[in-house]
């Protein structure tokens, strides 16, 4: 039998889901259809955006709904309006076999008469984000008090946007009688305040841990001068050319200002922040949908509810206030069963702050140096022989061929290949050779801070994620077998079937000993001292493995990069520039879809 109908669903939404050619349910979905389908109760589920969850609300309600009545029955609060489309779009897909059902969408920044049109004709379900509805109660526009389910999706969301009170009065004007399924990411202590007050012993699910990020995402950090960060930036775009990426920062000022220095400098990049008009943000958001936006610079709030599932990398640029941000933030990479990678810069003064995400996420950062030139201009070399490689002849240039071939009968293979690539190489090069490297300080990694390496051993343990251990696991089992203390055990690198661990050179024979004969569940446990290397060249250093490898990535990234670095016509402009120090891509290369201003906040353009 079809998986979502063993669940309970009815044939008809079983239909839709084949039509969407989802095959297994998700794990948020398994856990919660069957409860919400059984029970007429509440419900809390801790879930991040990407798991399916949508689908883990939206069938049981279709599935509750009366579709032949007309009043509305289901109310879905969502933070923001892109979510709010976006939940919109996934219920009527979801719904598409249900004749007669209304899906209606009430957001900020649109007609409110022709929202009101569209529940007037029979809104079985509202998804809303909670400003437009207070507004659209207020003018009796539309009615909940006959609501049997209210989900309050990204619940954690809407409390950091300040929605706390226009959620409580919306809810005030919904039958007590109702079914309240919460949908959050993170569980600060204000979403359990709204889950005790709204909501009678709800039911409990929790997809993964709570608050753990995605288990596709790995996460690195770029220890940096505090005035490097704009340079280091620079260079992980640089060293990653098929990247498709979103910019965190802290501020609206600072998010303006990145992106304008990235377009000035080459990047395909844009600003997504609320000083900018709806119709901006829209714009900016087609383009980066479009892909013709590689680098989104965005503040938290503004990028809540992206909802693009190919982003390849996460770049805090600053790192948040809440520290429970940073899992929001990475969870924009890894969707989909992709994997991702969050970048985080930061300074000396804020790497402490990385031992607390890692308490948060319970996994551990890679430490990682921002690439230097040279690793640059090599990826930049392999992603541009890679893109000619996988070039398509174009049959027209034939005619053309004959003047070429002889142009260059004098020149071998060889050369001719050198003289291709180096027009490419040397712009790069040119502008990274004098540049200096941004290596961190020793004792970056937030351990180092109070651990000399050479008063340290690293070891090699033949188990690993595959034996059920992530690091905190193997810390605690280390700590426990060999009788350490909290902070023996430290720099442990869990990888698929083996791990890396230290300890102080204090502890290495009492390691050792314990280890010469040491079985678990019959099997040996083998320990032994690998080299002294630094954390990172052990992972196979920076900057390389995404954009390095011949042969590596979709057609459709290097398209962006040729669009972002490569063409062919600027070359001489080019390196006037690099003479000029400036950098290696050009601003001109880049044209967004929606007109030149689309980056500029709506306020600057008052003035
Ligand atoms: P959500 O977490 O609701 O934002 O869903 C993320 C994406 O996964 C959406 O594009 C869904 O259409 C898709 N999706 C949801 N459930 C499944 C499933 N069981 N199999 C494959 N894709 C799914």
């Amino acid at each position: 039998m079809n998986a979502f109908k063993e669940l309970g669903l009815e044939d008809h939404l079983v239909q839709a889901i084949n039509d969407l050619g989802f095959e297994t349910p998700s794990e948020v979905q398994e856990k919660t259809i069957p409860l919400l389908l059984d029970q007429e109760s509440d419900l809390v589920a801790l879930a991040q955006t990407g798991t399916g969850k949508t689908a883990a609300f939206g069938f049981p309600m279709l599935q509750k709904i009366d579709i032949n009545s007309r009043t509305t029955q289901g109310l879905i609060l969502s933070p923001t309006r892109e979510l709010c489309l976006q939940i919109t779009n996934e219920m009527k897909l979801y719904g598409k076999h249900c004749k007669g059902l209304n899906v209606t969408a009430i957001y900020g920044g649109a007609s409110i008469t022709d929202q009101a049109n569209q529940v007037k004709r029979g809104a079985q379900i509202i998804v809303a984000t909670p400003g437009r509805m207070k507004d659209m109660i207020s003018r009796r526009l539309v009615d909940i008090s006959k609501i049997e389910y209210a989900v309050l999706d990204e619940a954690d969301e809407m409390l950091n946007m300040g929605f706390f009170e226009d959620i409580t009065e919306i809810l005030s004007y919904t039958p007590s009688e109702k079914s309240t399924w919460l949908f959050s990411a993170t569980m600060p202590k204000e979403v359990s305040l709204i889950a005790k007050k709204f909501m009678n012993s709800p039911l409990e699910v929790t997809v993964g841990h709570k608050n753990m990020g995605s288990k596709n995402v790995s996460h690195e950090y770029f220890l940096v001068g505090a005035r490097d960060r704009y340079q280091a930036l620079k260079r992980l775009a640089d060293a990653n050319p098929e990247i498709f990426s979103v910019i965190f920062c802290r501020t609206k000022r600072d998010t303006q200002k990145v992106a304008e220095q990235l377009i000035e400098d080459g990047y395909s990049a844009g600003a997504l922040h609320g000083d900018l008009s709806q119709n901006q943000r829209d714009v900016v958001m087609k383009s980066f949908r479009a892909k013709q936006i590689q680098m989104l610079v965005a503040t938290d709030v503004a990028a809540r509810g992206i909802d693009v599932d190919d982003i390849t990398h996460v770049i805090n640029y600053q790192l948040p206030d809440e520290i429970e941000t940073y899992t929001h933030r990475s969870g924009r990479t890894g969707r989909a069963g992709k994997s991702g990678i969050s970048m985080v810069i930061v300074s000396k003064s804020e790497v402490r702050k990385i031992k607390s995400i890692e308490r948060i996420i319970q996994k551990e950062f890679i430490k990682k140096e921002v690439p230097t030139g040279m690793e640059i201009c090599e990826v930049q070399l392999k992603a541009s022989a890679n893109k000619i490689h996988d070039t398509e002849i174009n049959q027209e240039i034939e005619p053309y061929l004959n003047e070429i071939n002889t142009l260059f009968e004098d020149v071998s293979k060889d050369e001719l290949i050198k003289k291709f690539f180096s027009s490419e190489f040397t712009r790069f090069f040119n502008y990274y050779k004098k540049s200096k490297d941004l290596k961190s300080q020793s004792g970056s990694h937030p351990e180092d801070n109070y651990r000399a390496d050479d008063n340290s051993t690293r070891y090699f343990i033949n188990i690993g994620s595959k034996d059920g251990y992530d690091w905190m696991k193997l810390k605690d089992f280390l700590r426990d077998t060999l009788q350490l203390n909290q902070d023996d055990v430290y720099k442990v690198d869990v990888k698929d079937s083996f791990a890396f661990f230290n300890t102080d050179a204090s502890h290495k024979d009492k390691v050792l000993e314990f280890f010469t004969d040491f079985k678990q569940d019959g099997r040996f446990i083998n320990v032994e001292i690998t080299e002294k290397k630094s954390r990172d060249r052990n992972r196979g250093g920076g900057g390389r493995r995404s954009g390095g490898g011949y042969g590596g990535g979709g057609r459709g990234r290097n398209d962006r990069s040729n669009r972002s670095g490569f063409k062919s016509e600027s070359r001489g402009r080019r390196s006037d520039n690099n003479s000029s120090g400036r950098s290696p891509r050009r601003s001109s290369d880049f044209k967004p879809s929606g007109g030149g201003d689309f980056s500029r906040p709506r306020k600057s353009r008052r003035k």
